[in-house]
């Protein structure tokens, strides 16, 4: 094996090491609650009853959902986007960013694309060799573009993005319910063992780590989970909230919003029964997303609706200038995120050049 190979292996393997540490402390905390507190130290019959009921069926949630944001493949671009192998040979062979812009505008014409760089130029991703969908970008750890994505979590080894934001935040909920649910039910037991209320044993110490471990991952994860709650009632992707979108009209951090209801059916699906289970009910394909702009354009015969958003046809293609594609890598956002993305500072679209006229709607709900 070529030694890339095997540093490459180790890679993956070492990538795995904050999901076992999790795992291995559900464990713990599944045989510390249900061994050493309900069966060891509770008396009551009926509070053991009701905690172990609980306690199983939030454990049963939490697990699910962190299953399935680990284990659900991020989901890529589709072949629509590659360009077309005459297409892809001249983009090769062609040295000069305005030439090859030109090409990626010409495959663009027929691909549902609002979004540009910020130095206005069609998104290309040169390592996947793929035209970026709106929301997509290349995550350097999975070395592949992501549809829509949020950004690569290393406690769930994996990218998280369209095809399991659902489960991420769910993943999110159910870990703060788990640990509140332990922290409030031990809270007694914890202040009993502390004033010597109980007799010394070995159920003690796990006692007393439950309500430490659960207090300090509820503390951690409240704050994550009420920014993703955040972004959800916005539609914005975590990368989005740290650099906006950039529409032909220039940069939009509102450019996805649809309103507070129609963005929570976005990532959780129309029908309320489904919310709060672990199962994909995302709206749309993850390639094209309704953007909350009517854009109407003198390139184009008809006017171009983009708040229908999911019909391909509807694609707004200009001769606005464009510069050079720069693409610098860019780990902007630490530790959980690598994004390569386009990020030369924005530089915004003179609209008056294309002279499209834009309309904001205001979200109704
Ligand atoms: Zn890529
Ligand atoms: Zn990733």
């Amino acid at each position: 094996m070529a030694p890339t190979h095997v540093l490459r292996c180790c890679q993956r393997g070492l990538a795995w090491i904050p999901v076992i540490f999790i795992a291995l402390v559900v464990c713990w905390s599944y045989y510390a609650y249900v061994v050493e507190l309900c069966l060891l130290t509770i008396s009551s019959t009926g509070e053991k009853i009701v905690y172990l009921v609980v306690f199983h069926l939030s454990f049963v949630m939490f697990v699910w959902s962190y299953w399935k944001t680990i284990f659900t493949k991020p989901a890529n671009p589709s072949k629509e986007f590659c360009l077309p192998k005459s297409e892809k040979e001249q983009y090769e062979k062609e040295q000069r960013p305005e030439t090859q812009q030109e090409i990626l505008k010409k495959v663009a014409t027929s691909l549902p694309l609002y979004t540009r760089t910020g130095a206005g130029a069609i998104r290309y991703c040169d390592r996947c060799q793929v035209i970026k969908p709106d929301r997509c970008h290349h995550c350097s750890a999975c070395d592949m573009c992501v549809l829509k994505m949020d950004h690569h979590c290393p406690w769930v080894n994996n990218c998280v993005g369209f095809s399991n934001y659902k489960f991420f935040i769910l993943f999110l909920t159910y870990s703060l319910v788990y640990c509140l649910f332990i922290a409030a039910s031990v809270l007694q037991y914890f202040i009993k063992f502390w004033t010597s209320d109980l007799p010394e044993s070995h159920a003690k110490f796990h006692v007393l780590f439950l309500f430490f471990v659960a207090a300090m991952f509820c503390i951690s994860i409240l704050s994550l989970f009420t920014y993703h709650l955040w972004l959800v009632g916005k539609n914005r992707s975590t990368i989005e909230a740290f650099r906006a979108p950039v529409f032909r009209n220039g940069p939009d951090k509102n450019g996805f919003s649809l309103g507070f209801s129609k963005n929570i059916a976005q990532v959780f699906g129309d029908e309320k029964k489904y919310w709060l289970l672990p199962v994909f009910t995302s709206q749309g394909d993850g390639l094209s997303f309704p953007t909350r702009l009517v854009t109407i354009d003198p390139e184009q015969p008809t006017e171009c609706l983009q708040l229908g958003g999911l019909d391909k046809g509807a694609v707004e293609v200009s001769a606005e200038q464009t510069s050079p594609l720069s693409e610098s890598q860019n780990r902007l956002l630490g530790n959980d995120y690598h994004s390569e993305e386009d990020h030369k500072e924005t530089e915004v679209l003179k609209s008056d050049e294309s002279e499209a006229i834009t309309i904001s709607i205001e979200s109704e709900s």
